[in-house]
């Protein structure tokens, strides 16, 4: 697969799947508070030249990151919505073989339903978790509170300290993302059969089996599905995706900079 292809793809798939992986996390705290605000500040840019390059596509995103700064970003907004093909497309290219007749006799007995699109917040999913969420560290609750809400950080059922609701609590509450993987699976499944892009951002193998493996396994039983893998050390393809995967040995979000 040619490198050109990745633009062709881009134009003629609907469907457009993103894994962000580690080269998305922020580096751990560092003394240098310069050095990671500068980090900070790039990969704020980065989420925005994402936004703008996806915004009008039928696109679900799911990331590895536990800093929650997607959702500062233009990308997660609770309440603005994306332009999706997918809600443009409703209507009379549907009925294929049906007459305008009864397409308008249809709409009478049975009113189109409203169907509320999907804020952007709503196309990411995070199963790794949200650190600024917090959860109780013995998690004798399932309840997860926002940012603030809790001011002294204590659990008011056990009162043991507050900590972030990720894959590195003691125990992890899953409930915190589990709605959304739900639609992530919702939407994964429309995928299959149909003309998808797939762009694996920066992941390796700190977790494999939340993006790297299912995103090969995706491509492997979708046979229209195209992926891009870029990453700076880890962008080898597996044979049998030869020919419908592509590595780009590069840094992801550099890369993804590179493209406003
Ligand atoms: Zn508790």
């Amino acid at each position: 697969m040619e490198q050109a292809d990745l633009s062709r793809y881009w134009k003629s798939s609907p469907k457009l799947l993103i894994g962000l992986g580690e080269e998305w996390k922020l580096p751990k705290k560092t003394e240098n508070h310069q050095e990671q605000a500068a980090q900070k500040r790039q990969l704020c840019r980065a989420y925005e030249i994402l936004y703008e390059l996806i915004k009008d596509k039928d696109y679900f995103i799911i990331t590895m990151a536990t800093d929650g700064m997607i959702y500062d970003t233009p990308l997660g907004s609770r309440q603005e919505t994306v332009i999706s093909e997918r809600c443009q497309e409703k209507g009379l290219s549907s009925c294929e073989g049906i007459s305008e007749e009864m397409i308008k006799r249809m709409d009478r007995v049975f009113p189109k339903r409203q169907e509320k699109p999907d804020t952007r917040w709503e196309r990411i999913v995070a199963p790794c978790g949200n650190e600024t969420w917090r959860q109780c560290e013995r998690a004798c609750t399932k309840d997860i509170w926002e940012p603030g809400e809790i001011p002294d950080d204590i659990c008011p059922h056990c009162h043991a300290p507050l900590v972030g609701n990720t894959i590195e609590a003691p125990i992890y509450i899953e409930e915190g993302y589990l709605p959304q993987w739900n639609r992530y699976t919702r939407w994964l499944a429309e995928t299959l059969n149909q003309e998808t892009l797939i762009l694996e951002l920066g992941t390796g193998f700190d977790n494999p089996g939340v993006i790297r493996f299912p995103f090969e396994k995706a491509v492997f039983f979708n046979q229209k599905a195209h992926m891009w893998r870029v990453n700076e050390k880890f962008s080898q393809i597996p044979q049998e995706l030869k020919g419908r995967a592509e590595g780009i040995k590069k840094n992801s979000v550099s890369w993804i900079m590179g493209r406003s």
